[in-house]
């Protein structure tokens, strides 16, 4: 089962994703994550990234794509995966639904988790992340409103699209995504 856990920045994908990965015993994978520890380790990766995390940019898609295409092609992920915080561009979303086939599978299921703006703000502000202050999370929702949020509709043309309400306590989010998703 591949899952796609989507929305804008500070909706719970990470958490949820979380309790995803242990309740279906699959692997999840946060591209966010992946940079923060590569920037922490100061790898070649991290080291590019890191201007552009740090200032809410996007990662160039070229990088983002081999890192997952490097983690998907782990044993681990033959059972399936949850994928939070990729795709976020078109290119992206093409590039996943090509090694997807390429490895003879396909996006099950893409979860849109909404909250409202003024809320998201709140949330991340509160978190407190190196990447959360207040000028720094407007523009990742202004990135996230131009290059990620097209993707709705290609998924939603594709079918595989479903909307969960990301307002109310983690354990009840969690049971409104399990309720929308394939058997
Ligand atoms: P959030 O969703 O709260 O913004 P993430 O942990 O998903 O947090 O991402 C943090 C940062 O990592 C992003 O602002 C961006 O710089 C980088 N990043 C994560 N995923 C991607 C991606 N798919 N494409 C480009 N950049 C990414």
């Amino acid at each position: 089962m591949v899952i796609v856990l989507f929305g804008a920045p500070g909706v719970g994908k990470g958490t949820q994703a979380e309790i995803l990965a242990q309740k279906l015993n699959i692997e999840h994978l946060s591209t966010g994550a992946a940079f923060r520890n590569a920037i922490a380790d100061q790898t070649p990766v991290g080291l590019l990234a890191k201007e552009y995390v740090d200032n809410g940019k996007l990662v160039p898609d070229d990088v983002v794509a081999k890192i997952v295409e490097e983690a998907l092609a782990h044993a681990a992920f033959t059972p399936g995966c949850i994928l939070d915080g990729f795709p976020r561009t078109k290119v992206q979303a093409e590039a996943l639904t090509n090694m997807l086939q390429r490895m003879g599978r396909r996006i099950d299921c893409v979860v849109n988790i909404t909250v409202p703006d003024v809320v998201i703000v709140e949330r991340l502000l509160a978190r407190g992340r190196n990447d959360d202050r207040e000028d720094v999370i407007r523009h990742r929702l202004d990135v996230y409103n131009q290059e990620t949020s097209p993707l709705l509709d290609y998924y939603g043309s594709a079918g595989v699209l479903r909307s969960v309400d990301g307002l109310g306590t983690v354990d009840i989010v969690n049971q409104r995504i399990l309720d929308v998703l394939p058997d």
